[in-house]
């Protein structure tokens, strides 16, 4: 397939999830991340890992695709990730009705039904796609001829192999013993929402660090699972955390709802600061945001510019402070992975205790 039809698959895509007439905001996402992106062949990737998956699947083994793909509507749309980075929203599969709401996070959304009677889905994390350009633009380096596309898609796999979590192992045999597919687990499951959000677990997925974050959540008693969500993000940050979040935090400067837990979170919060002040071109934000993400401003201090057209813009001192002593910031679509797999082992454990024992003893865990 050429990147244009690739791309025209995933357009016709939004028409058979959201019906004749999709709202303008997911088909507008949709031509943002065309324009941003078809530069960059990130069609033919998205398409790959689509297949891959597949592949995967029919070899009845489990794939995570542990990087930013789901900040990517696109990616959604042609099967590369199965995490929607719309806002969270819940739309109708008969009639085709969505109803935007104000929680951030999927997870946190209460089952309802349609003014049709149907069982209305639910879904979006509420991603901005413009934390995927450094990505975007890597691919573009690999596939000049296609001989170095085919490298590409070779390195990804092994690349993909390689960071597999061992949660996808646990969950393959979670799956075995007990015949439950974790595709089919009530990913907003109150009782192990509570268990999370109280810190009673005693895994999570990732690397993020279970003790980290069950001491955050002693800390700041988070309520929903987009709170939930900035814990897990912030233990993936480097100089995020300690002696700086937590010092805000404790100090009641702001609230964990408020904080910048990824680089996400930097880049909406500037942007929502400046379509207050009227202005809509994100380039400022994402500049301040890809630069607060890798430390540049730890390093080389912040401008003045920056420093004022911060306040300008009426964010508070304490976000430019935050961000001039962070070292690294982790994506919102990984911290997203993170908490979905915590959600199904600790479902399992909650469900199925007997067998998730068995098979953590089996994984040493
Ligand atoms: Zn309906």
């Amino acid at each position: 397939m050429t990147e244009k039809e690739i791309w025209d698959k995933a357009y016709n895509r939004i028409f058979e999830l959201y019906g004749d007439m999709p709202d303008l905001r997911i088909v507008s996402r949709f031509y943002s991340e065309k324009q941003a992106f078809m530069q960059y062949e990130v069609g033919k990737y998205f398409y790959d890992l689509f297949r891959l998956r597949g592949e995967v699947k029919q070899a009845d083994e489990r794939m995570i695709v542990k990087n930013t793909v789901a900040s990517c509507f696109v990616a959604y749309l042609l099967g590369a990730t199965d995490e929607n980075p719309l806002p969270a929203h819940y739309y109708c599969p008969k009639c085709k009705t969505v109803e935007w709401v104000d929680e951030k996070c999927v997870f946190d959304l209460r089952n309802r039904t349609c003014a049709c009677g149907e069982k209305m889905n639910s879904d979006g994390f509420d991603i901005p796609f413009e934390t995927y350009l450094p990505y975007a633009k890597k691919l573009k380096v690999a596939d000049v001829t296609d001989e170095s596309y085919l490298a590409l898609s070779d390195a990804t796999f092994s690349h993909y192999q390689k960071s597999l979590l061992y949660t996808t192992n646990i969950c393959k045999q979670l799956e075995k013993a007990t015949g439950v597919y974790m595709d089919s687990i009530d990913l907003n499951d109150l009782a192990v929402k509570h268990r999370l959000l109280t810190g009673e677990f005693e895994n999570l997925a990732g690397v993020g660090g279970k003790q980290v974050i069950k001491q955050m959540v002693a800390l700041t008693s988070p309520q929903t699972y987009n709170e939930f969500l900035k814990l897990i993000g912030l233990a993936h940050g480097t100089c995020t955390w300690r002696n700086n979040a937590e010092h805000l935090l404790t100090d009641g400067v702001c609230s964990l709802a408020d904080i910048p837990a990824t680089r996400d979170d930097i880049f909406m919060t500037i942007c929502e600061a400046m379509r207050d002040c009227d202005f809509h071109d994100t380039g400022f934000a994402y500049d301040v945001a890809n630069k607060a993400r890798r430390g540049y401003y730890l390093e080389h201090g912040m401008d003045d510019y920056t420093n004022q057209t911060l306040s300008m813009l009426g964010l508070d001192d304490w976000f430019g402070g935050f961000i001039r002593k962070t070292h690294y910031m982790s994506t919102k679509a990984l911290a997203v992975l993170e908490l979905k797999y915590s959600i199904i082992l600790n479902w399992y454990q909650v469900y199925y205790p007997r067998e998730y024992q068995q098979i953590m003893a089996d994984y040493n865990v």
